[in-house]
Parts: structure tokens; sequence; C-alpha cells
């Protein structure tokens, strides 16, 4: 809360006691205002691209300034390769940009703690940073993630974004191909489980330029994955599409019992499943906003379903090293039209309401198991 005063009130924060803040407060703008002021909380933001070059953390807490309140803190655990042979004095930065391959890049981990680490507590306050530099392919993958908690206590909340069926990406990546079968991927998540670490993973839900009307080739290996780790908080990224990976529309065997079904009645159908409700689904990246507002149809269908599930749709940007606000906002109104169509508490779920309860509550038991596990 303080870091509201400090920004509106530059000089104030450091110096008066709590109580006086709150009554200073009182007299003018209630702490609930403030935090109702921030349009979101950024569930999925990137800090740093495939080359690992990004906005300085402090112009990041200038750009969230009063529109965003808190955001994760991940950079991209993958590097894109510069190959002299293949692109020249071409100096790629997206994975786009070059046939060379991407390979695992764990210090991105460090970069984010000690950024964090440099920052004020109050500034502290609004940022989880989320530990995303491991193989997933890799059996000794999870002993990454404790060794970055045991060097930086105190810091990271979460792990991911992390990548496993990525369309032009995942056949990039030099050597083991991650898959959802892959007892690795099992390690991570019940380790995840075991220390209270929210889960954020990028895993599409098919293939590109999929058949509309098959099942998505991905989906059943990701709910077999997703019951195997039923004390894990896993957030679904993106829930399952991609720039080319579209929503599909399966149509039911004749004469089975199933129906029709398109991607938000598939998304749906896990929500009400049991054996799911630890999954949640973040709905960041332009690419997918380009879907939900594609109609007004296809806008009053996703907006029944927020409205209906409202505690299991996090916001986030999917940003990558923004220069400034605008450009940090733009996603966000891109979903204008169906948000327009919830109601104010379902709004305030998806944007704000599932990010405290889900983050604060990583927060409390990651710094338990740290004061339990590490020297
Ligand atoms: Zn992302």
């Amino acid at each position: 809360m303080s870091q509201h005063l400090n920004r509106s009130r530059a000089g104030y924060g450091r110096v008066l006691l709590p109580g006086v803040f709150l009554c200073v407060l009182s007299a003018e703008v209630s702490t609930a205002q403030l935090d109702d002021a921030y349009l979101f909380h950024d569930s999925h933001f990137h800090l740093t691209n495939y080359v690992q070059k990004g906005t300085d953390i402090r112009d990041y807490l200038a750009i969230m300034g009063d529109k965003i309140g808190r955001s994760t803190l991940f950079g991209i655990p993958l590097q894109q390769t510069w190959s002299h042979e293949n692109s020249g004095d071409f100096a790629p930065t997206y994975y786009l940009q070059s046939d060379a391959p991407l390979y695992y890049y764990s210090f991105t981990d460090a970069y984010i703690a000690m950024a964090y680490r440099s920052l004020t507590p109050e500034q502290q306050q609004r940022l989880d940073p989320m530990i995303t530099g491991f193989n997933p392919a890799d059996m000794y993958g999870v002993d990454h993630i404790r060794r970055v908690l045991e060097t930086f206590p105190g810091v990271f909340t979460g792990i991911g974004e992390f990548t496993i069926h990525k369309e032009f990406v995942s056949s990039k990546v030099a050597g083991e191909i991650a898959s959802l079968a892959d007892p690795a991927l099992d390690r991570i998540l019940d380790f995840a489980a075991e220390v209270g670490l929210v889960v954020i993973l990028h895993s599409d839900i098919d293939m590109p330029f999929a058949k509309v009307n098959e099942e998505p080739v991905f989906l059943s290996q990701m709910k077999l994955l997703l019951r195997r780790h039923p004390k894990a908080t896993i957030i679904w990224a993106h829930t399952g599409l991609g720039r080319v990976v579209h929503p599909v529309q399966v149509q039911a065997v004749a004469g089975s019992a199933e129906r029709d079904a398109n991607h938000l009645e598939i998304i749906s159908g896990m929500i009400e499943d049991p054996t799911l409700r630890h999954v949640y689904f973040d709905i960041s990246w332009d690419e997918v906003a380009k879907y939900a507002v594609s109609s007004p149809e296809v806008e009053r269908r996703t907006a029944a379903a927020f409205n209906k599930y409202s505690d299991r749709f996090l916001f986030g940007t999917d940003n990558v090293a923004p220069q400034d606000q605008a450009t940090q906002l733009r996603v966000f109104h891109m979903w204008d039209p169906v948000f327009a169509r919830l109601t104010p508490a379902a709004s305030r779920a998806i944007r704000k309401g599932n990010y405290e309860r889900l983050f604060d509550a990583a927060r409390q038991r990651v710094r338990a198991w740290e004061k339990a596990n590490v020297k």
C-alpha cells in the first residue's frame, strides 16, 4: 500500500508512520480507492526479450505508474543465437528473424533477482518475480529452481512463463524437445506444489493451422499432466492459443452423446471439471485478444464465459520490454468490448482480484518454505 502514497505524494511515504498515513489518506483518498484506481495487475510480463535485452526496472515501474498496480516479472529463458553464418551482420532479436537455434539461458533468473533487489521494499511490493531459466526436458531442471530459491531467498513468487509446445519456437530449441509426458516436467510441478510456487505454463493446445473440427492434438495430454498435479497452482498461458494456433470448433462424432464444442466450451468444460479446479487461464497476448474481439458474437460468448467463471481467468499483457505506457496498455484496451459486457465483480476479479489471491498466497507459502529450507 505505502508505495501508492510515495508515488502520489512524493517524499511523504518514507518519513510518516503507517498510522499517520491512514488518517492522511482517509482525509483525501481511501487506500481501496487508490488500489481500485489501477486498471489491472499484469499476470504475464516479460522485462527482457529473446536476446536478453529489455526495459530498465525503474522505467518499468514508471510505465506501471498509476495504471498498473502489480506485475509479474520475468525474462525469456531462451536466447536467440546470432549466427554470423546464418544472418551475417544482421543481429536477430526475435525467433522469427533467424533460422539459428534457441538455447536455454539460465542467467535470466539472476538478472531478474538482482534488478528486483535493487528496488526499495515499497517498489518490490508491486512485483512478483518468476523463475524461468530451467530446461523442462531435463530431469535436473527442478534442481535449478531450488538453487535459485536458495541463492535468492525473499525474491521469487513462482515459475514461468516456461514453454513446452510453442509454434515456431519448440522446434528451434537446441537439445531434447520438451513434452507434456516428460517425467522431468512432473518433477518440476511436484516441487512447485511442495513450495507453493505459482506456475505459468505456455503450451499450445493444438498444432498450427489445425483442422478446425478436430480435437486439439495436445488437449488430452495437457489434461493428464494437470490432473497429475492437483496441489500445484497452474496458470495455462493464453488459454493455449497462439498466433497460428486457432480456436477450434470440434464437431461431435455422429451418434455419440457428445455435442459440438468450440474453444470457449472446451475451456469452460475444464473449469467445471473437479479434477482441474487448481487450473487457471491467463488471457494475455494480443494474438489471443484478436480472437476474442473477432466479432460481436464471439465478444458476447467470451464475456458470458468470463462472467460465469470470473474466478479462473487472469488478465495479462504478455508484453516484452515495452518502452512506454501507451504500448504497455494497448493490449488491455483491445479487450474493451469484452470488459464492457462484464459485471463489475467479474471485471475486477479478472483484472486484479484473482492475481491478488493467487500471488499473495504464493508469496506467503514460498517465504515459509525458504524459512524452513534455506540455510
Ligand atoms: Zn509470454
